[in-house]
């Protein structure tokens, strides 16, 4: 199965494709955090891409691309992938097309998540992520049983630093820029599938299996 989520900064995709790859054995492709482990790790795409992620920007296609192709073709992905923060622009998934074609490996569904502006805020301005592993929490929805402290590798916990409230409504309106117009790029292709997600993860999760067939 070859995915890809769609929707807004904090619609949920990163939980409900680290809960895809656990369960269904989906390999978990997230330019954000590899954007973000690039940054930890100082290397030059690192140093590149963040002023841009701090302001909420996005990144020029062609280095997210990259880095979405180099992933695509590592053992693990033959299995079936879920693409998470990819693509974001039409030239990201016109790129992506031409690489899938090359792999003879077509998307078999597009899931776009559905939330309203305001959950979006409340549930990113809460959120902690883990500076090691990324695992994700939030401060009252699903904190950790030590403050700060992650439950499942000890890393400490910190707040994104593009989590904070101005730079969030910047994202919000890139995706509505940017991202949005790909609802109508894939619902052409007859590939899209719009999902509410407002609700719990468990309930959401539940959902998103059921509309792609897993
Ligand atoms: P995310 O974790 O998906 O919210 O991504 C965090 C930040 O990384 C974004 O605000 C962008 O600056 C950058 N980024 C992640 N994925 C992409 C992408 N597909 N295209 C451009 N920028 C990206």
């Amino acid at each position: 199965m070859r995915l890809i989520l769609l929707g807004p900064p904090g619609s949920g995709k990163g939980t409900q494709a680290a809960r895809l790859e656990a369960e269904c054995g989906l390999c978990h492709v997230s330019t954000g955090d590899i954007l973000r482990q690039a940054v930890a790790d100082g290397t030059s795409l690192g140093r590149a891409a963040k002023a841009r992620m701090d302001k909420g920007q996005l990144v020029p296609d062609e280095v997210v691309v990259g880095i979405v192709e180099e992933k695509l073709q590592r053992p693990e992905c033959r299995k079936g992938f879920v693409l998470d923060g990819f693509p974001r622009t039409t030239g990201q998934a016109d790129a992506l097309g031409a690489i899938l074609r090359d792999f003879s490996a077509p998307i078999d569904r597009v899931v776009a998540l559905q939330v309203d502006e305001e959950v979006v805020v409340a549930r990113l301005s809460g959120r902690r992520t883990c500076e090691e592993c990324q695992a994700m929490y939030h401060v009252r929805l699903s904190p950790p049983q030590a403050p700060d402290v992650c439950d499942r590798c000890g890393g400490r916990l910190a707040q994104r630093d593009d989590d904070r409230e101005e730079v969030i409504r910047r994202r919000l309106a890139v995706y509505e820029e940017s991202t949005r117009p790909l609802l109508d790029y894939y619902a052409a292709g007859g590939k899209l599938v719009r999902l509410p997600a407002g609700g719990p993860p468990d309930e959401v999760h539940a959902a998103l299996k059921a509309a792609v067939g897993l």
